[in-house]
């Protein structure tokens, strides 16, 4: 579980850190007040006299209030419901004040809404902390949007434009836009302004490497050090059963050293082993002396 720390000693989501985060930026243009409403809005449920926003995160709902109220002469309200909240913008007059400059019903992106060059990515923030959900970098890499099928194509072209094509996939009754490749994941959330939680996920991916290669390494050495032991207890074994029929003695003299000094010394690596004689021998012949008393010892019955 990705439980380190917060209520009942849950650590709150990354994603949930990440949204904090982003609600937390205050934006000081209007162009990008209204952009970053429009992409917190462009999910909610539309009807003539009600939109209605639900997130699971307080604070996207109340960010998405505090813009009504700073853009429009009226308030939204904010509900407690089942998995989270919801926004509700309520009487028909203040759904149409909205839908006459946020066009939240029509399946393309308005971009003439966009009046400065920073309001579209303000806009697929709006868009993320509506809709998304980014994955803890320690547990794998996604990051995915969830979008109706009204607006999946005109957001994913609007992401392309600013070089950020995402995959799609069919989640139930929506669809899904989503990377999995951290590269992509960290660029993404810096260029949505969570710079904090992309050098996270730099930094996650980077101990993860590094702990993959010292288990890599270590899973090397061990498998080495099993296969000298093996090749050790072969050999004594050998050398027991020479020196238990009286054949050590009757061993060619550089056999006989060999095996006498393999005795006294058990559990040496062949590169160890191999200074104990004087002149020193190199390590294949060593391995050869030993290979040659193995199979000498495996022609006794
Ligand atoms: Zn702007």
């Amino acid at each position: 579980m990705n439980c380190l720390f917060g209520e009942g000693g849950c650590r709150v989501s990354f994603s949930s850190e990440v949204k904090q985060y982003l609600c937390e930026i205050k934006e000081r243009k209007n162009c990008c007040h209204k952009s970053l409403l429009y992409g917190l809005l462009l999910p909610s449920r539309i009807t003539k006299h009600s939109i209605v926003l639900k997130t699971e995160h307080k604070n996207v709902a109340a960010l998405a209030e505090e813009l009504i109220t700073n853009l429009y002469p009226f308030k939204a309200v904010i509900l407690e419901v089942n998995n989270g909240y919801e926004l509700h913008v309520e009487s028909s007059q203040d759904v149409d004040f909205i839908l006459a400059e946020l066009p939240l019903e029509s399946d393309y992106i308005n971009d003439k809404l966009f009046g400065c060059e920073h309001c579209i990515m303000v806009f697929i923030r709006g868009i993320f902390l509506s809709c998304g959900n980014v994955t803890t970098p320690e547990k794998s890499y996604h990051l995915e949007m969830i979008i109706g099928k009204k607006h999946i194509d005109s957001i994913k072209k609007q992401l392309s434009e600013v070089s950020f094509s995402p995959k799609r996939i069919i989640r139930g009754q929506s669809l899904s836009l989503y990377y999995k490749d951290s590269s992509r994941i960290e660029d993404f959330l810096a260029y949505i302004g969570a710079t904090k939680h992309s050098l996270e996920v730099m930094n996650t991916k980077i101990t993860k490497e590094m702990r993959n290669n010292i288990n890599r390494l270590t899973n090397c050495e061990t498998a080495n050090i099993d296969k000298a032991v093996t090749a050790a207890a072969i050999q004594l074994e050998a050398i027991r059963k020479l020196d238990e029929q009286s054949e050590i003695g009757k061993l060619p003299p550089e056999l006989k050293e060999t095996a006498l000094k393999r005795i006294e010394y058990p559990e040496m690596s062949l590169e160890e082993f191999r200074h104990m004689f004087v002149p020193e021998i190199s390590k294949s012949g060593i391995y050869h002396r030993l290979q040659k008393i193995v199979a000498i010892a495996d022609e006794i019955k």
